[in-house]
């Protein structure tokens, strides 16, 4: 069986699987299901700690390499230019789907909630926690973070958020490199390309999990929620899913007719494996090995373009968040009949753009911004425990837009280059 099918066949059974014991077998009433979600939480987390655990090794690899190809042919302006473009306008286009969405069908007005319960929810007080200490920084101190004191400390904290750090200094050095290293098969340009294929062939035996992975982790999601788990905010994330539906249908797909002039249901078709895994693991970090590997073997997308646009978009162009975030904060304005100004609305517009750039690339990446927009616009920051409960859903869905729109990217910046690349495509592996 091809690995497309067996991938779609153990998350259907997932689905199935979680969502019949979650109706037949409650875990109250019959204790081994919490051995059973154990094993599976077991296979899922060991797929993930294979993948993460070569995400730094890679990410160096991948931007190292990247860079210095673009740097010896003077591209490397050019393309993080264009990548930077194209992360705007791409990211501003879904902000903008959102505010017309919820202006549109207006999913908060009249909802009917439990506003004490929710004061003191240990969601809510935990994430507002952890807002706190990100908002002590002054301004230009975010600027400086951006730089690592010691990349290797940056490295050991990639996931506590430090992996936009390790790309900085990936980038400079990648740089750097490229002025220092003029012929091809350099002993260093040899190691960091073993290095990046090595990391390749960890992900292809993490593959060979993928299906009982996605299977367990599906389940237990489905086991744990049930169907009913979007309650009275059923409307709400509809609208999130209308809204990412219509950026990675109709903006996405005119994008790539118009600009790449390539068939998007052909792209799609290329990409569907990889839309499994990343709304599976709603992690746009732990996906990253497979775009690479997606982009180079099926889409044939210059390896020096995808390795940089890629690695970088990870983290740096996340659409689907940029989106969510903006019909969040709006939904919650309704919610609590807060009248946002234009200027607010503006605000919305700019932060949400500039949180799907600056989010990292996990599970719930997003959530901690959100508490800082609403508490920016005056909307009670509470109002977030509403949402957490259908959280895990949509953010499988936002990060399978993430992980789209980084391909879209590569391919867009990709188009026109290709023939003056000049670089082999990588081994097959
Ligand atoms: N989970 C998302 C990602 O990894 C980030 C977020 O929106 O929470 O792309």
């Amino acid at each position: 069986m091809k690995q497309h099918y067996r991938l779609l066949l153990g998350f259907s059974l997932g689905v199935l699987g979680g969502l019949l014991g979650y109706y037949f077998l409650p875990a109250g009433e019959h204790a081994f299901m919490a051995k059973v979600t154990e094993l599976f939480t077991f296979v899922g987390a060991t797929f993930l700690r294979l993948i993460f655990m070569v995400v730094v090794p890679l990410i160096l690899s991948a931007l190292m390499l990247g860079v210095m190809e673009l740097g010896k042919g003077r591209g490397l302006g050019r393309v993080a230019g264009k990548s930077l473009l194209y992360t705007i306008l791409l990211s501003g286009l879904a902000v903008l789907i959102a505010i017309f969405t919820t202006h549109l069908f207006k999913p908060g007005v009249g909802l009917v909630f439990d506003r004490v319960a929710l004061a003191g929810n240990s969601g809510v007080l935990k994430l507002q926690e952890s807002v706190k200490t990100v908002t002590a920084k002054p301004w230009y101190q975010y600027l400086v973070d951006l730089l690592p004191q010691n990349p290797i400390d940056s490295a050991a904290r990639a996931f506590s958020g430090e992996i936009v750090a390790l790309m900085v200094f990936a980038l400079f050095f990648g740089w750097a490199l490229s002025t220092v290293i003029k012929e091809d098969d350099h002993p260093l340009v040899r190691c960091l390309e073993a290095t990046f294929q090595a990391c390749l062939k960890i992900i292809d035996l993490a593959m060979v999990l993928a299906p009982f992975a996605i299977f367990g982790m599906v389940f237990n999601t489905a086991y744990r929620m049930g169907a009913g788990f979007l309650g009275n905010v059923a409307f709400y994330a509809a609208i999130v899913v209308l809204g990412l539906a219509l950026q990675f249908f109709v903006v996405y797909g005119f994008f790539l007719k118009v600009v790449a002039k390539t068939s998007p249901w052909e792209f799609w078709k290329a990409c569907r494996d990889l839309f499994l895994y990343a709304f599976s693991t709603a992690s746009s970090n732990a996906t990253l090995p497979m775009s690479l590997e997606t982009a180079e073997q099926v889409l044939k997308l210059p390896p020096r373009i995808s390795r940089f646009v890629l690695t970088v978009g990870a983290t740096a162009n996340q659409n689907g968040t940029a989106l969510f975030e903006g019909v969040t904060v709006l939904f919650l304005a309704q919610v609590y009949g807060v009248d946002l100004s234009f200027g607010q609305q503006f605000l919305v517009v700019l932060m949400s753009i500039l949180a799907g750039i600056g989010t990292a690339g996990v599970p719930g990446g997003s959530l901690p911004l959100i508490v800082v927009l609403l508490t920016q616009v005056g909307v009670p920051a509470e109002g977030i425990g509403l949402i957490l409960g259908v959280d895990r859903f949509l953010d499988m869905c936002r990060t399978t837009l993430n992980v789209a729109g980084d391909l879209v990217i590569a391919k867009l910046v990709s188009v026109g280059t290709e023939d003056a690349s000049g670089i082999p495509e990588a081994d097959p592996i």
